[in-house]
């Protein structure tokens, strides 16, 4: 039986670790190749080795997404390494909780830098790439904090960012569909990952993320894959009459706020 994303090639951005990692590996397992595109080439050999160490089938690229050249770059490696791109996993993010009276302009810069300048130049470049080919699938790594504030987590520079990134969700779906590009994106509420360590210690970690279980209805946080079984129903056929969407993969938050 052939696997779903046989003969398929992703991008996947934020691929290092995280919900990136898990849908880089997944990508992979159903018979795709990926390059996995993050800052940091050390965690990105790590995320390349445990997906499949013989290089096969994973290539990486250290790059900034916040750097408009990353995109043309990315698609340049992916076709150079496996033919083209069928999909775009767009992932990168950063979160930082900080009230809005301190938050900097070089903070502001950074999440608009990262998430919205990022997103959009590199789905730009992955389309440009896509429309040669025929079609293919963006999905974005959204979040619930751009439909909903919460008062324990203040993220209003994070929130905008992925405000913008829904919005060019529902632009770019009806632009391209011309082309059979299907541009959708997840909407995740908490989900279990190294991105809390980024400005919590590991204690903290172990005694706050527990206390977000029950914000949930569903009554816990979600893991990696709980996301990526949503990102890979999207990028698949099963889809194929699905785009301009914004999921809500949060555990209920969304319906319950
Ligand atoms: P993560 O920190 O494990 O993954 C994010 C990855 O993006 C990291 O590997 C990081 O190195 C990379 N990255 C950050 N800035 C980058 C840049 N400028 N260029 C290239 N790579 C960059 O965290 P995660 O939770 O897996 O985050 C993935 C996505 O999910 C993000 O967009 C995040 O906003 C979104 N999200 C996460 C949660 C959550 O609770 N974990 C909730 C809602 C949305």
């Amino acid at each position: 039986m052939s696997k779903t994303f046989e003969n398929k090639v992703a991008i996947v951005t934020g691929g290092g670790s995280g919900i990136g990692l898990e849908a880089a590996r997944r990508f992979v397992t159903e018979g795709g190749s990926v390059l996995i595109v993050g800052r940091d080439a050390e965690k990105l050999s790590r995320a390349q080795n445990e997906i499949d160490a013989s290089g096969a089938k994973v290539a990486t690229l250290a790059a900034d997404v916040s750097d408009v050249a990353t995109g043309k770059r990315a698609v340049d490696l992916a076709t150079e390494r496996f033919g083209g791109v069928d999909v775009l996993f767009n992932n990168a993010g950063i979160f930082k909780p900080t009230s809005f009276l301190d938050h900097t302009e070089e903070d502001f810069d950074s999440y608009l830098g990262t998430i919205l300048k990022g997103k959009y130049f590199m789905a730009q470049a992955a389309a440009t790439a896509m429309q040669q080919r025929g079609g293919g699938a963006i999905i974005q790594t959204g979040s619930m904090w751009a439909e909903r504030a919460v008062t324990a987590t203040p993220s209003s520079a994070y929130s905008a960012a992925n405000a913008g990134v829904h919005a060019m969700v529902r632009n770019l779906a009806v632009e391209l569909a011309p082309s059979k590009i299907r541009v959708n994106a997840v909407a995740p509420a908490v989900v279990e990952t190294p991105v809390y360590g980024t400005f919590m210690s590991e204690d903290q970690v172990k005694e706050v993320l527990p206390t977000f279980n029950d914000f949930h209805p569903l009554g816990r946080n979600g893991q990696p894959r709980d996301v990526v079984s949503a990102l890979m129903f999207l990028a698949s056929d099963e889809a194929d009459w699905i785009t301009g969407a914004v999921l809500p993969v949060d555990g209920g938050v969304m319906a319950s706020r």
